[in-house]
């Protein structure tokens, strides 16, 4: 046996898995944000459309508050977070990890892999010299062209599809007030029986206008994000809701389509089972009538693959109903997460019950993220850089943070024996992957991607 061979022989026995590697859950955890706004538009901006050949949007590189810059914030924290799911790979390192998880509860049948990925390499200064003709590359969510070859490259949704996962948490902090002890929020979005509600509401008679107006304000999703000034909450998920069909803005009144607003049809920005076929640009030039790409809500049709996945029953699954009573499993996995953070910090004795960060209703919006992957779809504002609590967390406790996710993470995919008590403690109990892999039509975290 030549000494290569026998190098190659241990290569393949080192590299065969201990379990098969197809059922090894795989989770995305993907940082929030980054780059830099910069001009021209055309040049350095964000959602890129087929049908203008250019950019429609203006960059958002994230939150930043005296010296904390939420791209590198999240990228450490994560970083951190895979490292301490890394140890669930090996028997050598299983133990180390069956300590830390001890600390909130107990694995039955002992610790099994999760193999998780980041949706992004290492943020800038690392890379500067690598993008610095085009920093917002690594950060674009959707596909962009190369700056100096124009080839199409995939923005981070389509890096997240590429991986197949079963899970994705996204992690942001936003430059807003917290409180006194700071704050943590999920960001969801309903599915499609919501955005629908909308659709009614354009094609009614004003009296049954105020009926839904008034059955909306009074339901889970009334109090929505505000989306611009002169929005009220149902105005703003009025306007969301044309953003979800039509790809463009409506006037606060919901009724009409805002002038110069279209920002692209976002699921045909990335690349996955769903865009509609590559000459769809042609036809969606000149936004016709009763197709999918009418730019009037009242006259619009779902029709084609992105609109039949929209009302498919995994979809309701991940944004409707659910543990939490709305929201799906996405809002369940983004609680059960925060839950964990909350507890990491009590029981590292740096808060109490009575000064850990609070939980705070969602933020409820047309959220891209959670939107175009098949993936159960956790998304969190871990802290609020207006509060001098979260402040000092994000200084000195990243480590926290990042074991309340990695145990957060671990307990959604496999069983964790809960052992914290008191109400507001995580509820230990993992999502129903299963349903979403036993389809008739197969597994729906493989199919995101053809
Ligand atoms: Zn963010």
């Amino acid at each position: 046996m030549s000494f290569r061979f026998l190098l190659f022989a241990i290569l393949i026995v080192t590299l065969t898995p201990k379990c098969s590697a197809q059922n090894v859950p795989v989770v995305v955890l993907d940082p929030g944000h980054g780059g830099r706004v910069s001009s021209p538009l055309a040049v350095y901006g964000d959602k890129y459309d087929a049908i203008a050949g250019e950019y429609q949007d203006k960059f958002r590189p994230g939150a930043y508050y005296k010296g904390i810059w939420e791209n590198e914030a999240m990228y450490d924290i994560v970083f951190r977070a895979r490292e301490i799911l890394n140890l669930t790979l090996e028997e050598e390192t299983q133990p180390e990890f069956e300590k830390i998880l001890s600390r909130y509860g107990k694995a039955s049948g002992g610790i099994k892999p999760v193999q998780a990925h980041l949706s992004r390499e290492q943020s800038a200064p690392n890379i500067y010299f690598s993008i610095r003709k085009d920093p917002n590359a690594p950060y674009r969510l959707f596909d962009y062209p190369d700056i100096e070859t124009e080839e199409l490259k995939q923005g981070t949704i389509s890096r997240i599809n590429a991986l197949k996962p079963q899970l994705v948490v996204s992690v942001h902090l936003t430059a807003s007030d917290g409180g006194k002890n700071g704050a943590m929020a999920a960001v969801i979005t309903p599915g499609y029986k919501t955005f629908n509600i909308a659709r009614d509401y354009v094609n009614s008679s004003a009296a049954n206008r105020k009926k839904i107006q008034q059955n909306f304000l009074r339901s889970q999703w009334g109090n929505w994000f505000i989306a611009a000034q002169g929005y009220d909450p149902f105005e703003s998920f009025l306007c969301d809701a044309w953003i979800y069909y039509t790809g463009g803005w409506s006037n606060p009144s919901g009724l009409s389509p805002k002038k110069d607003s279209f920002r692209g049809y976002r699921q045909n920005m990335i690349s996955w089972s769903y865009s509609d076929d590559a000459d769809w640009w042609k036809e969606a030039a000149n936004h016709p009538k009763e197709t999918r790409y009418d730019s009037n809500l009242s006259s619009f049709k779902p029709n084609g693959p992105f609109w039949k996945r929209e009302t498919s029953q995994p979809e309701s699954w991940r944004r409707e109903n659910g543990p939490e009573g709305y929201g799906g499993d996405n809002f369940y996995a983004s609680q059960e997460i925060m839950r964990y953070v909350q507890t990491s910090f009590i029981q590292k004795g740096i808060d109490t019950e009575a000064t850990s960060p609070e939980i705070r209703n969602p933020y409820l919006s047309t959220w891209s993220v959670p939107t175009y992957v098949n993936a159960v779809a956790a998304y969190l504002e871990i802290a609020h850089l207006l509060s001098s609590r979260d402040r000092m967390r994000m200084t000195k406790h990243r480590d926290v943070y990042a074991e309340g996710l990695a145990v957060g993470v671990y307990s959604l995919v496999y069983p964790v024996e809960n052992k914290l008590k008191g109400k507001n403690g995580p509820k230990g109990k993992p999502v129903d992957f299963h349903k979403y892999k036993s389809l008739p039509q197969g597994n729906y975290f493989e199919a995101v991607v053809k």
